[in-house]
């Protein structure tokens, strides 16, 4: 169920990035980020919404600003949208979907969801992610990541969709068609100095001063690979990569559960380790923030304790 959500969201996204043209672009227009995030948030709400009526959704986006008179032309395009790509439904309907993801206080049972994180790299045709996970007693129980753009192995065609289950494993299967899932695992790296990490494009989502800082403390001389939105989490726990890195940059910025929790547990499921900054694990008891914590810090396991020590020595809090 969450799978085929997931799915029907990344056919909207996909649809909708197609029709990103350079024109747009240099106007740095933001509709098609609009369009694509509501419609995604409508499929993926709709589809749990349907399977579980009573599950509380936290979701990134709500409606109210879509239903005024100067956006009725962006409802018009999601509407469009969707009956081409998924399902026939009414604007009224369209709206009361992305509405079922306006949950904001932690509850015993919910799910979490971004319809497109890593705006920046949809707009730029790179890297983004749809992004769900459920959440059981502050413990992630399930997770699935949409990366469109994201080939699932070397020369394969881009698509890839990541799925954990806590204590079954993670795994990953081309996001079309019927590629059967593969079970996919850390890296083994144990040597902090041929380390390769990830991060963020934007220098303003993660310290890249600092990062650069700790690759050299550890002796680490492979440039990062920079990479809008969770997919980062899906290198990780595939072996790309053998770490990620989110450095706060503000010192009033929490991080979004969205942001992580689909993530998360790919990575958990793949062997890895998930903590922040101070190597507390994510506390998913606060709502729609990590309140609780200060940054992420993701590695194949085997490196965090070394990781963690270096981004203490550069003063990171
Ligand atoms: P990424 O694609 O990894 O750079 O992350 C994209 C996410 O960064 C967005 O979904 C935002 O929620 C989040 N974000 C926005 N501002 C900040 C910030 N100052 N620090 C960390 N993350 C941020
Ligand atoms: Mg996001």
């Amino acid at each position: 169920m969450a799978i085929a959500a997931v799915r029907d969201a990344a056919r909207i996204c996909r649809s909708v990035q197609a029709g990103i043209t350079p024109e747009s672009l240099a106007k740095k227009d933001r509709s098609p980020v609009t369009v694509a995030d509501f419609g995604s948030q409508a499929v993926v709400c709709r589809v749990i919404g349907q399977s579980f009526p009573h599950d509380p959704i936290i979701a990134e986006e709500d409606s109210s600003a879509l239903q005024t008179e100067e956006n009725a032309p962006f409802l018009h395009r999601i509407h469009d949208e969707i009956c081409r790509e998924c399902v026939q439904a009414s604007k009224d309907e369209i709206c009361r979907w992305i509405d079922l993801g306006g949950a904001a206080d932690y509850s015993h049972r919910f799910w979490t969801l971004d319809p497109i994180d890593g705006t920046k790299g949809f707009l730029r045709g790179e890297q983004y992610a749809i992004s769900l996970a459920l959440i059981l007693e502050g413990q992630i129980e399930i997770g699935v990541l949409g990366c469109p753009n994201l080939p699932p192995a070397p020369g394969a065609d881009a698509g890839s969709l990541f799925y954990a289950v806590r204590g079954k494993g993670a795994w990953l299967q081309p996001l079309d068609g019927p590629g059967a899932p593969v079970q996919i695992h850390v890296s083994k790296t144990a040597d902090p100095a041929l380390a390769r990490f990830c991060e963020s494009v934007e220098s303003g989502h993660s310290a890249h001063d600092t990062s650069a800082e700790i690759a050299r403390t550890l002796g680490l001389t492979a440039p990062p690979v920079r990479m809008d939105s969770q997919a980062k989490y899906g290198v990780v726990a595939r072996g790309e990569a053998d770490a990620y890195l989110r450095l706060p940059t503000r010192a009033d910025y929490s991080e979004q559960i969205w942001d992580h929790a689909g993530g998360v547990l790919v990575v958990e499921e793949a062997g890895g380790r998930v903590t922040d900054v101070a190597g507390l694990p994510l506390d998913f008891t606060h709502g729609r923030q990590l309140k609780a914590n200060r940054g992420v810090i993701v590695t194949n396991g085997v490196l965090h304790e070394a990781i963690l020590a270096a981004v203490k020595e550069a003063g990171v809090k």
